[in-house]
């Protein structure tokens, strides 16, 4: 089961650029909390982007079928982690993202970049 992050405690952390920063983790799991700008989103946000690229697609002659975005949809609530957005980084979802789509639908990296 995914824990529920909670923390009221810092620790000293590093962070990417190497300045060393206060940084709330979790209490129950002690994962750290991702406190960049580059935060993640829910997946809600990720549904309402395949709507979006379906549309555009289709205007293109592209059909893509609801089975096909169910299927997508499907295996990114089964990856763990991907909507904690607590942790995840916007950036790490895009890649997750972008992979997972092209299983299904032939588009390519760049295409979906701009309309992510
Ligand atoms: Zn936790």
């Amino acid at each position: 089961m995914l824990c529920v992050h909670e923390s009221n405690r810092k620790d000293w952390a590093k962070i990417q650029n190497g300045v060393i920063k206060l940084h709330p983790y979790c209490n129950k799991c002690g994962t750290l909390k991702n406190v960049s700008s580059d935060r993640g989103k829910k997946i809600s946000y990720f549904v309402m982007v395949l709507s979006r690229l379906r549309k555009i697609l289709k205007k293109r002659g592209y059909k893509v079928s609801e089975t096909q975005i169910r299927l997508i949809v499907r295996e990114l609530s089964e990856i763990e982690g991907f909507d904690d957005v607590w942790c995840i980084t916007f950036s790490k979802q895009k890649e997750i993202f972008i992979r997972t789509i092209q299983k299904y639908v032939r588009v390519s990296k760049e295409f979906l970049e701009s309309v992510i």
